[in-house]
C-alpha cells in the first residue's frame, strides 16, 4: 500500500497566502517541506482521500494524475477538505469521458452540503439525484459512523470524528494488502467511543495520521495540538493499537503556532512521531 500526502496544511495552508507572519515568511524562503497545501491524501492511485481544494495544483506540482481515483472518501464538508467543483471537472461535460465512476463516501451532512454548494450548477435535479450521477460518472454513498464497508480492494471503516458536528465529519481506517492505515483530520481529542470502536474492530495500525492543526505551545481547540498528538500516539501504543514499526504522522499543519517544516520535524522526532508533508510517499 503507498499513501501520497497531497497536502499537509490547514485550513489556510501554509505560508498562508495573506500572512506576513514570520513563520509564513521563513516558509517562503526555506520551500520545500515547509509549503502545505490544504490537507488531502492518495492511496496507490485509486483511493483519494478528499475531494480537497488544493488537488489540482497538488497533481501538477507533483506529476501525479488523479486520472486512476476510482474511490473518495470524504472526511468532511469544511472547505479547505471539499471543493465540489471537482465532480464537474471529472465528468464527461468537462471533456473527460472516460474516468472510472467516482465511487464518493461521506456522511449525510457532508454528502447535502456538497449537494447545496451545486445547486445552481445542476438544477433542477441536485447532486443527490441518481440522473446526476450518470451525467456526472458518480455515485454518492451515504455512510454512519462506525460502519465498515468494502472499497473495491479497500476495507473501510468510518469512525466519528470531535469537530464540528453540523458537517458529521469522519474519520477512516483503511486496510489493503496486509496493512491498515487511520486517518485522523479533522478531529479533536478522540472520542471513548472511536477508541472503544478501535478495539471492537480489532484494528492494529501500521500507520497513524493525526490532526496537528494546533503547535507545541498551544492547546488544542477543535483540532489536535502537538501534545495531545502526543499523547494519542502514547495511548495507542499503550492499547496495542500500533503494528511493529508502525508510523505516526502529523498532518494538516497551520501557521499559527507550528514552526517551519525542520523545526517541528526535529520538535517531532524528540515526541516519538515524524510530521508529513506535501509529497511524502508512505
Ligand atoms: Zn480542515
Ligand atoms: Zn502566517
Ligand atoms: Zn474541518
Amino acid at each position: 500500500m503507498r499513501l501520497t500526502f497531497l497536502g499537509t496544511g490547514a485550513a489556510e495552508g501554509y505560508p498562508n497566502a495573506f500572512c506576513r507572519c514570520a513563520r509564513c515568511e521563513r516558509a517562503r524562503v526555506l520551500g520545500g517541506p515547509s509549503l502545505r497545501k490544504r490537507s488531502a491524501a492518495l492511496i496507490n492511485d485509486d483511493l483519494l482521500i478528499d475531494l480537497g481544494p488544493d488537488l489540482m495544483a497538488a497533481s501538477l506540482l507533483r506529476g501525479r494524475s488523479l486520472a486512476a481515483v476510482r474511490y473518495c472518501l470524504q472526511t468532511h464538508a469544511h472547505a479547505d477538505h471539499l471543493d465540489p467543483s471537482h465532480f464537474l471537472a471529472r465528468s464527461p461535460e468537462y471533456g473527460v469521458p472516460d474516468a472510472p465512476r467516482l465511487q464518493f463516501y461521506a456522511s449525510n451532512a457532508t454528502a447535502r452540503r456538497a449537494a447545496r454548494a451545486l445547486e445552481n450548477d445542476l438544477a433542477p435535479a441536485g447532486l443527490l439525484d441518481p440522473a446526476t450521477g450518470e451525467r456526472l460518472n458518480l455515485m454518492i454513498h451515504r455512510i454512519e459512523p462506525l460502519q465498515s464497508f468494502v472499497a473495491g480492494p479497500y476495507r473501510v471503516t468510518a469512525f466519528p470524528a470531535n469537530h464540528d458536528p453540523s458537517v458529521e465529519p469522519l474519520l477512516y481506517a483503511i486496510h489493503t494488502e496486509g496493512r491498515t492505515i487511520f486517518y485522523g483530520t479533522d478531529t479533536a481529542a478522540l472520542p471513548e467511543e472511536t477508541w472503544r470502536a478501535f478495539h471492537r474492530f480489532g484494528h492494529r495500525f501500521d500507520v497513524v495520521i493525526l490532526d496537528h492543526t494546533c503547535g507545541p505551545d498551544e492547546a488544542g481547540t477543535d483540532h489536535l495540538s502537538a501534545r495531545e498528538v502526543i499523547e494519542h500516539a502514547a495511548r495507542m501504543r499503550e492499547e496495542n493499537l500500533l503494528a511493529p514499526g508502525a508510523r505516526v504522522l502529523a498532518t494538516h499543519i497551520a501557521h499559527a503556532g507550528n514552526p517551519v517544516h525542520p523545526e517541528l520535524a526535529a520538535f517531532a522526532a524528540e515526541h516519538g512521531y515524524e510530521v508529513a508533508y506535501d509529497g511524502l510517499v508512505v
